[in-house]
């Protein structure tokens, strides 16, 4: 059921090729950023840093400069504290992914969820495009399309997280598209108010269709 909805969505809208970041480094701080505000605040905060990101420059940078720098992205003050964090983190892999990515990814997990400011949808959007590994990323959007469809997932984030991992190739690719392919058909079709049914590609599969 849920490996048909993919093929579906991935028929209508291709491969999407996320995370839309240069480096790891700079999916780890998207990752942060775009906690509670839209992508495109976190661009602006993203842009802010004027080819300067770096784990180095955010570790080094003072906390006005650092507020400064990300305060299109909302929250600042705990962000910057957050990604001082979860940058110190990273320092421990001397900032090298290849590091990370050669740890078991339950382990990486369990590094990141002990971090302040990182919960599981921030570990696992982080693990996943940061680091490749096969770990699927539930948000609000995967949540907003099990209980339209309806996909009975089960509640709560572990729950949902676990029965897409069973119900899907043990595949970081797939894992990888079908969460962009969600949040696109939330954002062109699957809006929280009015959904725009018409030309969405799950219309027939859907029993929440309007
Ligand atoms: S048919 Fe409508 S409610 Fe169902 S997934 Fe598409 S936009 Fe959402």
């Amino acid at each position: 059921m849920v490996y048909e909805l993919y093929q579906t969505l991935r028929a209508h809208y291709g491969d999407l090729h996320w995370w839309p970041a240069k480096t790891p480094y700079e999916v780890i701080v998207g990752a942060v950023l775009t906690q509670n505000t839209a992508w495109s605040n976190v661009e602006k905060a993203i842009a802010n840093f004027g080819g300067e990101l770096s784990p180095e420059y955010i570790l080094n940078a003072d906390m006005p400069e650092l507020t400064d720098i990300i305060r299109p992205a909302g929250f600042f003050n705990q962000k910057a504290v957050y990604l001082k964090a979860v940058t110190a983190w990273f320092a421990g892999y001397g900032f090298d992914a290849a590091a990370v990515r050669r740890e078991p990814p339950d382990k990486v997990r369990a590094e990141l969820l002990s971090v302040k400011g990182v919960g599981k949808e921030t570990a696992d959007s982080t693990l996943l495009y940061a680091f490749n590994f096969p770990v699927f990323v539930v948000d609000a959007y995967t949540i907003r399309l099990c209980g339209r469809v309806p996909i009975s997932a089960g509640n709560g984030y572990d729950a949902v997280k676990a029965y897409f991992e069973a119900n899907l190739p043990h595949s970081e690719e797939v894992y990888n598209n079908f969460h962009a392919l969600i949040v696109i058909n939330a954002k062109e079709h699957c809006r929280k108010r009015k959904p725009l049914c018409g030309g969405c590609p799950l219309n027939e599969r859907c029993g929440k269709r309007l």
